[in-house]
């Protein structure tokens, strides 16, 4: 981890759910760290135990002069930044394809003119698209079901593009459902294992839109963080490709829900709405190639991880950090 000491690293969207647990281990790891966040859906709370050692520089992607500012006497970078969710997506596909394209196009074209070494950049198991396979490996991706799919594949475009016309070091993570401390449970847009822990915690049934046969690949973020870590170390054989970032495991929605329920010691039981479109029916990953390349290999379990989300007593609340300049540095 030598690479990460006095090193000036930049994370975008690093007030995010993900972004802020990297940011913490980057911290920990000795670097200086940087971070480009607009606050759309990032909070200044998740950057909490780092604030006094992070630089916070409140940007948006889609202006290439914050990128720009934001990259300046930067060696590595961590892109983080989207707009995160199917459903949204298909209300709002316009402001999806233009923060995750042309936003990445801008973190990409600040890169490469900056000369950053290595980028390693969010993607989504939602590139597999229709395909049926599983388990979902590198190569066999079906068409894309929903404008943020779309927008994840043309990420991993961009940076191949990038990655063989400028001789920037790409890494590209696809994530399977990440979850764990700090995801949002609030709105319409919030992801299952939040929203199934909001509603236990609150002693009301859980939510499952579909029959819950559907599966997913769940990743606890310290999982999803430790790949992050290893694609920044790993050597040149490990770049210019994508790596799907999962425990290798299936588990329906229903089963999610019934380890929700247990953990949080809640009754409420289970209500059914309709499905909602664009999402993908069973998801799985074959993590193999990040095995292989990465040395990644998955540490929680589900049932483990859900219990760390129970709240207890002794367990430190949540307050505000203090203000902080938000100018570039
Ligand atoms: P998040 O919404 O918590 O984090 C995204 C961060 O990007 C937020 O802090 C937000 O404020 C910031 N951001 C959004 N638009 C921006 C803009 N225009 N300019 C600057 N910053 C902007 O989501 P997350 O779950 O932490 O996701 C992180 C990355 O991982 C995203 O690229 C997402 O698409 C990808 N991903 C997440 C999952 C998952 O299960 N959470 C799965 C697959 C892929």
């Amino acid at each position: 981890m030598e690479l990460f000491r006095g090193a000036s690293i930049l994370v975008t969207g690093g007030a995010g759910f993900i972004g802020s647990h990297l940011v913490d281990r980057l911290v920990g790891l000795g670097a200086k760290v940087r971070v480009l966040d607009n606050l759309s859906t990032g909070k200044k709370e998740n950057l909490r135990d780092s604030w006094h050692q992070i630089d916070l520089v409140e940007g948006d992607i889609r202006e290439i002069e914050a990128c720009r500012a934001a990259v300046s006497g930067v060696t590595h970078v961590f892109h983080e930044a989207a707009l995160g969710s199917v459903p949204r997506s298909m209300e709002h596909p316009d402001v999806t394809l233009d923060v995750n394209v042309r936003g990445t196009a801008n973190v990409f074209t600040a890169c490469r003119d900056a000369g950053v070494k290595r980028v390693v950049y969010a993607s989504s198991s939602s590139v597999y698209g229709d395909s049926e396979k599983l388990p979902k490996k590198e190569g066999e991706e079906g068409r894309p079901l929903s404008p943020y799919a779309l927008s994840k594949v043309m990420n991993e475009q961009l940076a191949d593009v990038f990655g063989r016309c400028y001789g920037v070091e790409f890494i590209g993570l696809r994530y399977f459902n990440v979850y764990g401390p700090r995801q949002d449970p609030e709105g319409p847009y919030a992801a299952v294992v939040p929203r199934f822990c909001k509603a236990a915690a609150a002693g009301e049934p859980l939510l499952i839109y579909g029959d819950g046969d559907q599966s997913r690949d769940f990743t606890y973020v310290s999982d999803a963080v430790e790949a992050n870590i290893l694609a920044m170390t790993a050597g040149l054989t490990a770049t210019g490709r994508v790596y799907n970032i999962a425990p290798g495991n299936r588990t329906t929605v229903k089963d999610l829900a019934n380890v929700v329920l247990r953990a949080f010691g809640s009754s409420a039981g289970i209500r059914h709405e309709s499905p909602r479109p664009g999402d993908i029916r069973h998801s799985q990953a074959d993590s193999s190639a990040a095995r292989e390349f990465l040395g990644f290999r998955a540490s929680r379990d589900l049932a483990s991880g859900i219990e760390a989300l129970v709240p207890r007593s002794d367990r430190e609340p949540l307050d505000m950090p203090p203000p902080v300049s938000s100018s570039p540095p």
